[in-house]
């Protein structure tokens, strides 16, 4: 494969240049390390943003995840339940704590943790006297689970919810911001999410006192006492204030990150949706999608493709695309742990993973190279249809 074609990325980061001022800020005041103003503000501007009382601005989503677990009082022993449908960063952190996973199937219209599963899986685990201590439900390519179903089943069973809001900052739920619902929200702020800080998390509730504890954790469970002393187990997990101070210029342009993604997705509805077997990640009712990323199903039969075969065109043509998600419970490192699927016969994260692939989608994807990706799309699907005709 050689091509002198520029490459397109799936999701480069996208600065808006205000980025130096606050780093300059940074420099100039000498508060360069993991505390500072920028990450007091940058939290408060965030938790404002999501409606949550207080947020902890950490050093990734994972670590954020991580600290969730331990307020939550997850230990050796503990099950948590978590999507299966995701990046394997949602589940790591249970693992860290000697717990064991559960994972439960996706619904088809969110893609994300099925309520039905969840429903079944709850209700055994409570027969058995083992509920969870946690639920993580995971809002998957910027679009929400089925949040109201999922409180309520959690409600029942007084399970908390933290939820991996890592793809779908910018995203509402019934007018409420995606990552709000749980116990514990959690974003990521990596490389390839809608906003950046290079690398960086946060963590967001109401339990104002849960977030002191998680500050404390985060900062190495240093005791009050002016000689080092430390009667906990925590970690170095903060977020520097260089960072945080990215992270302030991004949130700021954060809404139009949200419409340039969305009309990615709509030019790519509108150019490709004709063709046969191609169905676009649906959008549930009275939720409003941040599109991080488009993504579609190809229906081998009907398109006459299949998502290996598409990926090496687009490869072949500098294109980054990738397949959905590789489903937890079908990964090595978690063979053997427990799995719920959506019913006997529909495996519904396995559906998507073997049909679905994403397409570049960053908010600073030109029209041009945009042109570029459906054009090689469509000729890889006519081509094929011409030659099973
Ligand atoms: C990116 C991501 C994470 C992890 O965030 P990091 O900041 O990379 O640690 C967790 N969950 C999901 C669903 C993600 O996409």
């Amino acid at each position: 494969m050689f091509t002198n074609k520029k490459r397109i990325y799936l999701s480069p980061p996208h600065m808006s240049g205000n980025e130096l001022a606050y780093i300059q800020d940074a420099f100039d005041t000498n508060w360069i390390a993991p505390l500072g103003p920028h990450v007091d503000a940058f939290e408060k501007e965030l938790a404002s943003y999501v409606g949550r009382i207080d947020a902890a601005a950490v050093s990734s989503g994972t670590a954020a995840i991580h600290l969730a677990l331990r307020l939550l009082d997850v230990t050796a022993g503990d099950t948590v339940f978590c999507s299966s449908l995701t990046f394997v960063a949602s589940a790591n952190p249970i693992v860290y704590l000697g717990a064991a996973p559960v994972f439960i199937d996706s619904e088809p219209e969110t893609w994300n943790m099925s309520p039905q599963a969840l429903e079944r899986a709850l209700r055994e685990a409570a027969r058995q006297d083992a509920l969870p201590k946690a639920v993580i439900v995971v809002n998957l390519y910027g679009q929400s689970a089925k949040m109201d179903e999922i409180v309520a089943l959690c409600n029942a069973y007084q399970v908390p919810i933290i939820e991996d809001a890592a793809e779908s900052l910018g995203s509402s739920y019934k007018g409420r911001a995606s990552g709000s619902f749980g116990k514990y929200g959690i974003y990521s702020f990596n490389g390839n999410k809608i906003i950046s800080t290079s690398g960086g998390g946060i963590l967001v509730s109401n339990d104002v006192e849960g977030l002191q504890k998680a500050r404390f954790l985060a900062t190495q469970a240093r005791d009050n006492a002016a000689h080092y002393q430390h009667s906990q187990l925590g970690y170095n997990y903060r977020m520097s204030n260089v960072l945080a101070g990215i992270g302030r210029a991004q949130l700021a342009v954060l809404e139009d990150r949200v419409l340039a993604r969305r009309a990615v997705f709509e030019r790519y509805s509108a150019a490709l949706s004709d063709l046969p077997g191609i169905r676009f990640m649906p959008e549930l009712a009275q939720t409003r999608s941040n599109r991080w990323l488009t993504v579609l199903t190809l229906d081998p039969d009907e398109t006459g493709v299949s998502v290996a075969s598409l990926l090496d065109v687009l490869t072949e043509e500098n294109i980054e695309a990738r397949p959905v998600w590789k489903p937890l419970h079908m990964q090595p490192i978690f063979e053997g742990a427990a799995y719920y699927p959506h019913s006997d016969t529909e495996h519904i994260s396995e559906q998507l993973f073997t049909t679905g692939i994403c397409l570049p989608s960053g908010s600073s994807l030109t029209e041009e190279e945009q042109a570029r990706v459906i054009t090689c799309i469509q000729k890889s699907i006519i081509t094929a249809k011409s030659m099973t005709a």
